[in-house]
């Protein structure tokens, strides 16, 4: 199964994702932590995904594509895999649409997870106290917001006009979202 998981920062795609690769037993692609392991490894790559990063704005798109490809070409994602803060603009949208032809594969669910943005700035600034990740400072935080209503929003209607886009509500525990993504999925 090919999922693909849209919400804004602070949704929950990266808890219901290893939630669900627990089920599914399909890998967890996070560009994110594909970009924070090439930083934590000092690679050329991770330096320069870090200052783009900390400001809170989006790494280069075929930077981005290509860190992908390279994860979802490896052995462990051949039945599927779950996307998560890919793609992150229309651009990325379209290259994914390439990439997925080429490989001759397709996406069964865009999942869109809801959360009303009170409660993603509570659960980031949450998240900056356990993980201190150095892009969850309030105005970091401010800015990927605003990128992700400007740049990633309409990403949501890109799949809605393909048809594959379910809205899951947001509120509620962890264990509430996931129930609500199975009952999705059917399994
Ligand atoms: P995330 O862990 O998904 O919140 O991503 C953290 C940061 O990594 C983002 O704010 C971007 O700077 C970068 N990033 C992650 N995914 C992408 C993407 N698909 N395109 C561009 N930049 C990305």
């Amino acid at each position: 199964m090919r999922i693909v998981l849209l919400g804004a920062p602070g949704s929950g795609k990266g808890t219901q994702a290893k939630l669900l690769v627990e089920k599914l037993n399909i890998p967890h692609v996070s560009t994110g932590d594909l970009f924070r392991a090439a930083i934590a490894a000092k690679t050329p790559l991770g330096l320069a995904a870090k200052e783009v990063m900390d400001k809170g704005d989006l790494v280069a798109d075929e930077i981005t594509l290509g860190i992908l490809k390279e994860r979802i070409t490896q052995n462990d994602a051949v039945n599927g895999f779950i996307l998560d803060g890919f793609p992150r603009n229309l651009i990325q949208s379209e290259m994914l649409e390439d990439l997925l032809l080429e490989l001759n594969m397709s996406l069964d669910h865009a999942l869109l997870i809801q959360v009303d943005p009170d409660e993603v700035v509570a659960r980031i600034a949450k998240r900056a106290e356990i993980e201190g990740r150095t892009d969850d400072t309030e105005e970091v935080v401010r800015n990927r917001l605003n990128v992700y209503k400007e740049q990633t929003a309409p990403v949501g209607d890109f799949y809605k006009e393909k048809n594959i886009v379910t809205e899951i509500l947001g509120k509620g525990s962890i264990e509430d979202v996931q129930e609500r993504i199975q009952a999705v999925l059917r399994f």
